[in-house]
Formats: C-alpha cells, sequence, structure tokens
C-alpha cells in the first residue's frame, strides 16, 4: 500500500509498504557465505552498473500476487521501465513485519552459530540501507537497535551514505558488543567519473568525510572500492589517488572487485560507456563475451595495482569479514522480498 495514498515524497520518489515474513536471506538459499539483510526494495541512489535492479520486477509481481498492491499500484509500477522503477518506487519493508522476521530469523541464525557454522550478517547487498528513503523511515535503525540487544555476532554495513553517522551512536554500541565492520562503498575520487556513473549518489568528498567520523569514533570502516570499472577507474593513478584519500580518512582497508557482467549491469551500464567512452566496447565486448566475469589475468594485474598502493600506503587490500569475496546471485533478488 503507497505511503500517503502514493504521495510523492522527495523529489520523484514513491514509498510503498511491504510486508516480509523473513529478512535474513541464508548463506545457502543466496550461494553467498553469509547472511544478507536489506531493509529496502530499489534503491534512490541509483548507479549504472547496480547489479539489483532486477529485484524491483520480481518483487513488484509478488506484491501484486499477494494483493499488496492494489491494480492501480501495480499498473503505475508497470509504467516506467524496471530501470526508473527500482530508482523511483522504493519499497519499504514493513517496521513491524521487519521487527518479528528478525526475531525469528536470528533464533536460527544463533541456533546454526552454536553448531559451529558462524557466518556474518551483511546489510546493503542489494539496496543501500542509508539511501535517502532512511531519513524518514528509520528501518535500519530500528533493525542495528535489535542486533544490539543479541548475542555475539559479525555484522557489517555497505552504504554510499554519510547518513550512516546519524547512527554513530548505535555503531559504537554496536562495535562494543559485536564483531562491526562498515564498508564505504568508493571507486574512485574523480567527481567527473562518480557524475557519469553514480549521478544520484554522494560525492567522493561527502564519502570520505563519514569514513573520516567513523574511524574517529573507532569504528572499523574502509573503502569497498567496487565495482573497479576496466579502463575507467583501473588505472595505477585511479588506485593510486583512491587508496591516498582513503588512508588520509583512516581507513582500515580498501577492499577492491572487478566490474561483474550481469545481465541488469550489461544493460544499464554499457551505454553510458558507449555514450561517454566509446573507445572501450570493442574491449569489453571482447573481455565479457559468454561470461559475466572479467578475464581472470586482468583481475590479477588489478588486484597487484591495488596492492602495490596498499604497500605504499601501509594499508590491506583484504576483506575483514570476507563478505566482498561472492557476488550476489539472482537468486538473492527473488528470496530478499520474503
Ligand atoms: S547504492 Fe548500491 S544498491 Fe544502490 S543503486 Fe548503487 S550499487 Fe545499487
Amino acid at each position: 500500500m503507497a505511503r500517503g495514498g502514493g504521495e510523492e515524497w522527495q523529489g520523484a520518489s514513491s514509498f510503498f509498504d511491504l510486508d516480509v515474513k523473513s529478512i535474513l536471506n541464508p548463506p545457502e538459499s543466496t550461494g553467498m557465505g553469509f547472511w544478507s539483510l536489506n531493509p529496502y526494495v530499489g534503491c534512490e541512489l541509483g548507479c549504472t552498473y547496480c547489479y539489483a535492479r532486477y529485484a524491483h520486477r520480481y518483487v513488484t509481481e509478488r506484491a501484486h500476487a499477494s494483493g499488496q498492491l492494489s491494480p492501480v499500484e501495480f499498473a503505475r509500477f508497470q509504467a516506467p521501465s524496471s530501470w526508473e522503477g527500482f530508482e523511483r518506487q522504493i519499497f519499504v519493508k514493513r517496521r513491524q513485519a521487519v521487527l518479528a522476521a528478525l526475531e525469528r530469523d536470528l533464533a536460527r541464525l544463533h541456533l546454526r552459530n552454536a553448531s559451529g557454522s558462524a557466518s556474518p550478517i551483511v546489510i546493503g547487498t542489494a539496496t543501500d540501507p542509508y539511501q535517502p528513503a532512511e531519513r524518514r523511515f528509520h528501518i535500519t535503525r530500528s533493525i542495528l537497535r535489535r542486533l544490539l540487544a543479541t548475542r555475539e555476532l559479525a555484522i557489517s554495513l555497505i552504504t554510499k551514505s554519510p547518513r550512516i553517522c546519524r547512527d554513530l551512536d548505535l555503531l559504537r554500541k554496536l562495535q562494543a558488543r559485536h564483531q562491526l565492520v562498515v564498508y564505504i562503498s568508493l571507486i574512485s575520487i574523480d567527481v567527473s567519473i562518480i557524475k557519469r556513473f553514480e549521478a544520484r549518489s554522494p560525492m567522493p568528498h561527502a564519502r570520505l568525510g563519514a569514513l573520516q567520523k567513523l574511524t574517529d569514533a573507532g569504528i572499523t570502516a574502509g573503502i569497498n572500492a567496487a565495482p573497479v570499472l576496466p579502463g575507467i577507474t583501473d588505472s595505477a593513478f585511479q588506485i593510486d589517488s583512491l587508496m591516498a584519500a582513503a588512508r588520509d580518512a583512516g581507513a582500515a582497508f580498501v577492499h577492491p572487485a572487478v566490474l561483474r557482467f550481469y545481465p541488469a549491469v550489461r544493460d544499464g551500464y554499457l551505454p553510458i560507456v558507449e555514450q561517454q567512452f566509446p573507445n572501450l566496447i570493442p574491449r569489453y565486448r571482447a573481455a565479457y563475451r559468454g561470461n559475466w566475469d572479467a578475464p581472470p589475468n586482468y583481475a590479477a594485474a588489478v588486484q597487484r595495482r591495488f596492492q602495490r598502493a596498499a604497500r605504499k600506503y601501509r594499508m590491506s587490500t583484504d576483506d575483514p569479514l570476507q563478505v566482498r569475496e561472492q557476488q550476489p546471485l539472482e537468486r538473492e533478488a527473488q528470496l530478499s522480498l520474503l
């Protein structure tokens, strides 16, 4: 059901309540080595390379089938392309349903942890938990408050938004009680690149400022340099400047991951490359022919560049909770609606 009868809020975005039965997707159902949690479906930050866009269509269809979207609302959701819908029509998981689901899911997780297979919880694998909607709905904050009250966990948060600093009080307490790692996503400190590929996301100085506040507060935090964009953010200069800025902001690590060419990425990202960097198109077509993954020798070369810069700035390129080693599969998008 639309919030305020579908009233638009904050630019052109609309918000719709979504009931959920579970909120933590277990490792075995997603093919990832962690429990994933996403408070919203859709993301107003709208990065061109976002692999999670297809999730929106699944959720829309299921919400309609379960009667949570009226025929009129469903028709509205069908109107824009799934590309636009993902950015503009945001499902807000209903707070009470989220908290009830979290009780059940944490019981399952603790049982699993007690049997010796502890896996971290990662918040923000398919949508940004601090996207603009969080300013109004506070779903992420409610989840963090509940996690604070539970037994020892490994938790990580992935975001591009300085809005995370609103929750510094909770993050400090979470860090004292659990193993907490914050990943600030930043692919480059070059504003012209960010404007081309992440036009609705906070600019690099704002993200680095947030990183500085987090690390000043004693939170373990670093940079999620993903995706590394072939031919655009993979030069030694780009990597060195990102690493230097991260070091200055107190980052504990910079963890890179090369672009994976999922269908949603191909549809959204390639037209921008065609427009802005046409000379790269033959290279992309050859490198990713029939593959989601970049060629292994290329990925290894990028990793070596990051490691060289890491040695220079005395930083780590390791992933503290190993959460970025695997990328979400389509299954996660389908499961995250439940
Ligand atoms: S911030 Fe993350 S989830 Fe949101 S559009 Fe960008 S890549 Fe996708």
